[in-house]
């Protein structure tokens, strides 16, 4: 492994500074469960690299009266075991709680997850559904971004070099909002998804009507897919078993998967539908209580 300087800045303008001094040849460390398999994979020619875990922004678990702001380097088993976030953010929790085994869980988080951008990300779809904003600082000043568009293609993302991602804020959930998420894999854990779906759905007050949705797929494109024309046709609908296929059948159309080692194309196709259906249903079964 190429040698690199090992940096531990206390202030995200330190870490901005110093990532910006290295350009593309430093990586910020959170968690390091994706950074040191790639580093010791040579898949960056590194020169530094710029451990954030000591900037107390990027540690704090925030709720206010607008919603929960998540630093980008807190551990998934702060998340899960958080009980107001455990209640207020289900889906969330979904996906926090299959990322790796216990022991991944003690170091990685949402914000490696997302920066490191894989396909098959288990926490990407569920923030995506849960209507998520990226808070990031760079050389330039603060800027706020959707997570639907942080991803780019497989590693990439909308980051430039020099910026950090500081947090992940989660608006408030609405009066019967309800989100889920799962994926499919062959072995009971500690596997790549094969294929994995998130929803959301909010309900009328008398709980049988949707008024919002979302729907969002993993391991089925190059980065998370946001399946606009499912969620869209849940939209309005009294909840049945027709509409939820409907959508259900509109996810498995815009999922745009390859074959490879893990599943072919038919195969993550089907699970797609099967996978929103089902879903979709908890989602509701969440927002009714
Ligand atoms: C054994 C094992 C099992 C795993 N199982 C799963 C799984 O089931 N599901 C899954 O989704 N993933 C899995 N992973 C991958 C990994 O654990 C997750 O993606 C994890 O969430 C990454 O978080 P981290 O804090 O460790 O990130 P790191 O490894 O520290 O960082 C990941 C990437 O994000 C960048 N980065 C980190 N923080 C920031 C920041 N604040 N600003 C800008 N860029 C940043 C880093 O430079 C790096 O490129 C597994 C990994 C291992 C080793």
């Amino acid at each position: 492994m190429h040698p690199f300087a090992y940096l531990a800045p206390t202030t995200v303008k330190e870490a901005v500074d110093v990532l910006t001094e290295y350009g593309d040849k430093a990586r910020p460390l959170a968690g390091g469960t994706d950074l040191l398999v790639k580093a010791r994979a040579n898949v960056w020619d590194l020169d530094a690299v710029v451990d954030v875990k000591n900037i107390p922004e990027l540690n704090e678990i925030n709720f206010d009266s607008d919603g929960l702001t998540i630093g980008a380097s807190v551990a998934c088993c702060h998340i899960y075991e958080n009980e107001k976030i455990c209640n207020e953010y289900e889906g969330i929790v979904d996906g926090a709680s299959i990322i790796g085994g216990i022991q991944i869980q003690s170091r990685a988080g949402l914000g490696g997850n997302l920066c490191n951008a894989a396909p098959s990300a288990d926490g990407i779809c569920p923030l995506i559904v849960n209507h998520a904003v990226a808070t990031i600082e760079g050389p330039n000043g603060t800027r706020e971004v959707s997570v639907d568009d942080f991803c780019t293609g497989p590693s990439r993302t909308i980051l430039e070099n020099g910026e950090l991602l500081v947090s992940i804020f989660l608006p408030k959930p609405k009066e019967n909002f309800g989100s889920a998420y799962t994926r499919f894999i062959p072995r009971n854990e500690m596997d790549i998804a094969v294929a994995a779906v998130a929803a959301s759905v909010k309900l009328s007050s008398d709980k049988n009507t949707i008024e919002e949705a979302k729907i969002a797929l993993a391991s089925v494109g190059p980065t998370p897919i946001v399946a606009k024309e499912a969620a869209e046709s849940l939209i309005g609908k009294t909840v049945s078993d027709e509409a939820i296929d409907k959508a259900a059948s509109l996810a498995k159309d815009a999922a745009t998967p390859i074959t490879d080692m893990r599943g072919t194309v038919e195969q993550r196709k089907h699970l797609v539908e099967v996978l929103t259906r089902r879903m979709i249903t908890k989602a509701i079964e969440r927002a009714r209580g």
